[in-house]
């Protein structure tokens, strides 16, 4: 049985069997056992008179073991049932002095570098196990909701998007590549005979399949190259992306508040354990803070608030003023003053707005064209793009997406504009030449929506393996 189910229907005075790690083993009588399917614990009672001292010996942190013997009513504080250990065999040795992972806390930085042990600990099972319940929430969601989930590709060969921020995917013996006499490398030569990349985002190619099954969402990893050593980047994450046909702007902010809502509260209902756990850690990280930098409401509390409350909707332009006019700004407190309207929002004045100002998730929309991209529908001021990028507490963006440009010319015009290479999306400007429709969608970053769900502040833990600038470890 898994000790999950043993505590949800206890089989008392039942012989049972149960297999894990040893978390403590304590007076050579009480093991505390743990097997990943919750963050409970069994206890389990040894005779020691009656076991051989070559097993006792072998019941150290982080061994694995499996134990039989017969579940009871808990005497001692702490546990509702326990096991009255009748035979225990070591599956696997531990040795308690080179084990990283003691049975005291460590620093979130220790057990980044041990990461492939931290699994083993309440925090970050409790952690795997939300990011499970939250991925499984996303696909109930979008099924509930008539979407059709599709694959976009993870080798791309357009660059449209996010050029010089993609990894390069190649067959060429690097050493003694293909060089033309201008001194660049002879792509036709390579694997798929042109440049190639891995994926920045699947949009465009969902946006194709959603101008065919109406509602689609991609879900899947996404890389990007960009040198940003912050606590809210990785080089690989997971992306999930609606596209839906006949939907303008506001129907797409409606649809990704509504989304985000849906699997906070199946999470704050399906990982209540975990989130306890979670809840209390940060309280108790909270009391060695000063008082001006604690937390005004607990996680859970967070998660409700965000559950039970619209969010804020502003233009840009509105979000311009109010930064402008702000306390930090006029006492150039700022890094990045607020000057001409048309600049980009720095993370500072994102959080501004979200911690300080509205207290509460911001969706900012009609965005100045010139700093957004290119598939971004144009408004009727010819300034600014029908775009929106929902802004959380402690994260700042968490969602980016937009109305797409459905006009041919319009499009064409700002692909021009930029620059772009027109031939290159040849199969998107179709879209618009063969039964065009408006259309949306977003891209939500999968580890930051865990971020908000566990109040992890750097998204290395929220993730089992992260890869980011100089770190590919494991
Ligand atoms: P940021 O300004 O934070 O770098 P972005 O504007 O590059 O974000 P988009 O291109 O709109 O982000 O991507 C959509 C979503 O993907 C973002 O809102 C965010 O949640 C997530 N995201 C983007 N880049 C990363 C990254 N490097 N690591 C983790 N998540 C990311
Ligand atoms: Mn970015």
């Amino acid at each position: 049985m898994t000790i999950k189910d043993l505590f949800k229907n206890p089989p008392l005075s039942k012989k049972i069997n149960v297999k894990g790690w040893v978390k403590t083993f304590r007076a050579n009588r009480f093991i505390s056992l743990n097997d990943g399917s919750t963050i409970q614990n069994l206890q389990c009672v040894v005779d020691y008179e009656n076991t051989d001292q070559a097993i006792l010996s072998k019941i150290n942190t982080g061994a694995s073991i499996e134990i039989f013997g017969i579940l009871v009513a808990s005497q001692g504080k702490g546990q509702s049932v326990e096991i009255q250990a009748e035979k225990i065999i070591i599956l696997g040795e531990s040795d308690p002095d080179s084990y990283p992972i003691q049975p005291k806390k460590h620093s979130l930085e220790f057990l980044r570098e041990n990461a492939h042990l931290r699994v083993r600990t309440n925090t970050f099972s409790s952690i795997f196990r939300i990011r499970s319940s939250i991925s499984f929430a996303i696909h109930k969601y979008f099924k509930e909701n008539g979407f059709v989930y599709v694959n976009t590709p993870i080798i791309t060969g357009s660059d449209a998007e996010g050029a010089g921020e993609m990894f390069k995917v190649t067959t060429l013996n690097i050493n003694k590549a293909e060089v033309e006499d201008n001194g660049s490398i002879d792509y036709s030569k390579d694997f798929f005979g042109k440049e190639t990349n891995l994926t920045v985002s699947g949009q465009l190619e969902a946006e194709n399949m959603a101008m065919g099954l109406g509602k689609v969402y991609t879900f899947g990893p996404t890389f990007r190259a960009e040198n940003s050593n912050t606590s809210r980047h990785l080089a690989e994450f997971w992306m999930i992306e609606p596209e839906m046909a006949f939907y303008d702007l506001i129907d797409n902010m409606n649809l990704a508040e509504d989304f985000i809502k849906y699997v906070l509260k199946y999470v704050v209902e399906d990982c209540k354990d975990d989130l306890d756990f979670l809840n209390n850690r940060l309280i108790n990280e909270d009391k060695n803070k000063p008082k001006q930098e604690r937390h005004e409401l607990t996680l859970i509390e967070r998660l409700n608030f965000v559950v039970n409350n619209d969010f804020v909707r502003i233009t840009y332009t509105e979000a311009y003023e109010i930064l402008k006019n702000s306390k930090p700004n006029k006492k150039k407190k700022f890094k990045f003053p607020i000057s001409e309207w048309g600049i980009d929002l720095q993370s500072e004045h994102e959080r501004f707005l979200v911690e300080k100002h509205f207290k509460k998730p911001v969706i900012i929309y009609d965005y100045p064209s010139k700093i957004k991209a290119f598939y971004m529908r144009m408004n009727d001021d010819g300034k600014t793009v029908k775009a929106m990028d929902i802004l959380f507490p402690g994260i700042g963006e968490i969602v980016g997406g937009s109305q797409r440009e459905e006009r041919l010319d319009v499009l064409k015009a700002r692909i021009k504009e930029l620059n772009i290479d027109e031939e290159e999306l040849w199969w998107y400007l179709d879209l618009r030449k063969f039964g065009t429709v408006e259309h949306s969608g977003f891209g939500l970053g999968l580890e930051r929506l865990i971020l908000f769900a566990t109040g992890m502040s750097n998204i290395r833990d929220v993730i089992p393996f992260p890869r980011t600038p100089k770190n590919a470890e494991f």
